[in-house]
């Protein structure tokens, strides 16, 4: 069995991945930024049925300075790479999130190859892929890129998107021996372990708390946070995996409607307050005059990218579960949290 560093444990898809870890029996070394964030971690992974003890180490680093990366790394297989800042909002300057994304990526790869890991895995993003695009009908995959010079890019796709690509020509340019797979994300639900709710939770969340009044006309993939963590262990490890980006889609674009119309078929009077009203477009227009959250989903809006995750199915064995269960999952864990 091996030792696996997981950057960014009190994250939402690295608990789940250290979840999957611990049960395929490897021994996981976590980063947090901060060493207080141990007892947070842990609970995650309580609420997830796992109690590891000393199984699972800490090391204290930040993607933004260089400390603690050699020691994260030292002695390590494999490392999975998922920290990465992706708010809620939107920053006023693009470089928030473009600095850590970027040059996290180098700190972690360039301290992965000096201490002889195999095989980096990269949490990357549908952002680095279905971006900067015409509209047009062909599914999106792994051979698409997002432009950068595109005019429907918010910081935090392009944080992921040159942060995908810093990561390659690392390992083209001085990568050496180490190997690199990506694992590409749409949008991911599933169970959520502890009260820091990652952004695309707010999905779910959002409709739940009747936080809008109706639903506006936005199409993206989902996929579970268990699928996800899944396709990691599985690009970890299998030959085929080297080099390669893998989308994690489950089936093609879900409206936001759809998932309100679920909630409200599904969970029963916890879902009271669950909108499912078509907004019209104009009025998102004028919501986003006052709330940059909402401007950011403006190019967004009607706009139907469809996306195919078939390439790991074929050479990873992959199969998610259909969204609609991790979308009721998601629901179920946040009433389950809050009670
Ligand atoms: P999350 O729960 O917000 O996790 C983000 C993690 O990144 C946290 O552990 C956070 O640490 C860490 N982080 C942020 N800035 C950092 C910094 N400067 N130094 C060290 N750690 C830092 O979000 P998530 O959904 O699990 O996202 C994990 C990864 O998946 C990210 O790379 C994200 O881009 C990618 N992804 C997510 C989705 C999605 O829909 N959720 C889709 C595609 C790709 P703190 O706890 O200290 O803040």
């Amino acid at each position: 069995m091996s030792l696996v560093l997981v950057t960014g444990g009190s994250g939402f898809i690295a608990a789940h991945c250290i979840l999957q870890l611990l049960a395929a029996g490897h021994e996981v070394r976590t980063t947090v930024r901060n060493l207080a964030r141990e007892a947070d971690v842990r609970a995650m992974l309580k609420a997830g049925g796992a109690e590891p003890g000393p199984r699972l180490s800490f090391v204290a680093a930040d993607l933004m300075a260089d400390d603690g990366w050699a020691e994260a790394a030292r002695g390590c297989d494999y490392a999975l790479h998922v920290a990465s800042p992706i708010p809620p909002g939107v920053p006023k300057d693009e470089n928030e999130l473009i600095v850590p994304a970027r040059d996290g990526a180098l700190r972690l790869l360039r301290a992965a190859r000096d201490a002889g890991v195999k095989r980096v895995v990269l949490t990357s993003s549908f952002a680095a892929i279905g971006y900067g695009h015409k509209v047009r009908q062909k599914p999106f995959d792994e051979t698409d890129w997002t432009r950068l010079d595109g005019d429907d890019l918010s910081p935090y796709t392009k944080s992921k998107a040159i942060a995908e690509r810093a990561a390659w020509d690392f390992i083209a340019r001085e990568g050496g021996a180490l190997e690199l797979a990506t694992v590409n994300p749409v949008g991911v639900l599933g169970p959520v372990l502890g009260p820091d709710y990652s952004a695309s939770i707010m999905i779910v969340k959002g409709l739940m708390d009747g936080a809008m009044p109706g639903c506006p006309k936005l199409g993206f993939g989902l996929v579970d946070v268990r699928d996800v963590a899944d396709l990691h262990l599985r690009a970890m490890t299998d030959p085929a995996a080297k080099g390669e980006r893998f989308l994690a889609i489950s089936g093609d674009v879900v409206w936001m409607r759809d998932v309100a119309l679920l909630l409200k078929a599904r969970m029963g009077k916890a879902a009271a307050k669950v909108p499912t009203r078509q907004l019209p477009n104009w009025l998102v227009f004028i919501a986003a005059l006052r709330m940059p959250e909402v401007k950011v989903l403006l190019p967004e809006l009607g706009k139907e990218k469809h996306a195919t995750g078939e390439k790991a199915m074929r050479l990873l064995g992959w199969k998610p579960r259909p969204w609609e269960q991790s979308a009721v999952d998601t629901a179920e864990s946040l009433i389950a949290l809050e009670a």
